[in-house]
């Protein structure tokens, strides 16, 4: 077993961390002893969860995780989390509504069956609660007391509630100019917010800087050095859709991309389900979906390549605008090799899907579910997702969050006298 050289600070003696049994690399395959580790001491590949994952008949694990709680510890036998994290103060993100989207569907002319998987419905309205819900426990497990971050927005939201929640301290970091509504959602919960004056990846970089220094000693960066078990959570993604979808793999999603964290955690939860008898083996394809001014994964796909060229994020779509993702080599494995795409959208785009889904299906996404929506919309119009089979896209998070998108389009239809003929001049009784 290697040393462990990449340091949190924090004590890893007897950890236990449920069917979790090692760290290992992604790109050597080098294992390590669980702790706050996050990139291969050999090699300086990114390490994943590796787990002892419960044998045996699929039928009795499918009935175990049947009968769980509504929320993502149904599928605790899959994670890196004690056995008995339900009990634990947390705040029980998941098992979220996945939307059979049939008028939609029939706007998009898809005829295979559409669903949208709706993870504004999380505490803190975003899919961010179900990663930092599974960080909690590592950071619980190392005995870190004060939670932090680098975030978009969602993030630094996701951990002050969910530190409040767990009696952790918290101190988070964010771009200093990011919609009102996330600045508001990430304070609120009274941690500490630390508005940084530069763009996402200047506030990962601090971050990493402050690691590795004595004023960061004690902290569980969520995303950094807790990384690879945040990662996880993404994984109960996969396995809700394909519960909700009655134990059947979809056809084809669409996953929006930041860090890429999530759609390489989507894939390797279904991988999971097949190896566990879970779900039939059947091929599906993975999208990936950016806005056009933080495209970095996209143009990497269009252009052939296998490596990411780093971009200065420039979108409404802020919750995405990371300009170099960690995961976007992977992201691109992923597309390539299950038959799939990423592709981009423009931020007039990105409000008219926003716009799109609230009137035909009556939810109302932030917008990186724009950007799901949009991208979906454009490949089906190229002929590049099937219309004829069953496709899921995600909703990641909450239009109240980013009302200034759609603010200045979405007003009132008219402000009249309190007088039926200030209302018959509007013109807007029934015919
Ligand atoms: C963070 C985030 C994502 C995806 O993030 P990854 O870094 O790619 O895992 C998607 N949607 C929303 C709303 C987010 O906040």
């Amino acid at each position: 077993m290697a040393v462990q050289t990449v340091a949190g600070n924090a004590t890893t003696a007897s950890v236990d961390l449920g069917p979790a049994v090692a760290l290992s690399c992604r790109e050597c395959g080098e294992r390590f002893d669980l702790g706050p580790l996050f990139a291969c001491a050999s090699c300086f590949g990114p390490l994943e969860v590796a787990y002892d994952l419960p044998a045996g008949d699929p039928e009795a694990l499918r009935k175990r995780i049947e009968a769980g709680p509504d929320n993502i510890w149904r599928y605790a036998p899959l994670l890196p989390v004690p056995a008995d994290v339900a009990g634990k103060p947390n705040l029980n993100p998941g098992f979220t509504k996945l939307v059979k989207a049939d008028n939609l569907a029939r706007e998009l002319g898809v005829t295979g069956g559409l669903y949208v998987k709706d993870d504004s419905g999380n505490p803190t309205h975003s899919f961010k609660d179900r990663v930092v819900a599974i960080a909690v426990e590592a950071a619980r497990a190392f005995g870190f007391t004060t939670l932090s971050c680098s975030s978009t927005g969602n993030l630094a939201g996701a951990v002050g509630a969910a530190a409040a929640r767990a009696g952790l301290r918290s101190c988070v970091f964010i771009p200093h100019d990011l919609e009102q509504g996330k600045v508001v959602m990430a304070a609120v919960y009274g941690g500490e917010l630390v508005g940084i004056e530069g763009n996402y990846d200047d506030v990962n970089r601090f971050c990493s800087e402050l690691i590795g220094d004595p004023l960061g000693e004690g902290w569980g960066f969520v995303n950094v050095n807790l990384r690879p078990y945040y990662g996880e959570g993404s994984k109960t993604l996969a396995y809700e859709i394909c519960e909700q979808l009655g134990w059947r793999l979809p056809d084809q999603i669409v996953i929006p991309i930041a860090s890429g964290s999530q759609l390489t955690k989507i894939d390797k939860g279904f991988q999971e389900l097949i190896r566990l008898g879970l779900v039939e083996d059947r091929p599906y394809r993975i999208f990936g979906a950016q806005a056009e001014g933080c495209s970095p994964v996209s143009a990497a796909f269009k252009a052939g390549h296998d490596v990411v060229r780093p971009q200065k994020p420039n979108t409404i779509a802020k919750s995405l605008a990371i300009g170099n993702p960690a995961d976007g080599p992977y992201v691109l494995d992923i597309a390539r090799r299950t038959g799939g795409a990423v592709e981009d959208v423009d931020d007039e785009q990105v409000v008219d899907a926003i716009k799109l889904l609230a009137r035909t299906e009556g939810i109302f996404g932030e917008t990186a579910g724009g950007v799901t929506v949009g991208v979906t919309k454009k490949l089906i119009e190229a002929g590049v997702i099937d219309p004829a089979l069953t496709t899921v896209v995600l909703n990641t998070g909450d239009g109240l969050k980013t009302l200034d998108a759609v603010s200045s389009t979405s007003q009132a239809t008219a402000t009249i006298k309190p007088s039926l003929d200030a209302f018959r001049a509007a013109g807007l009784a029934s015919a």
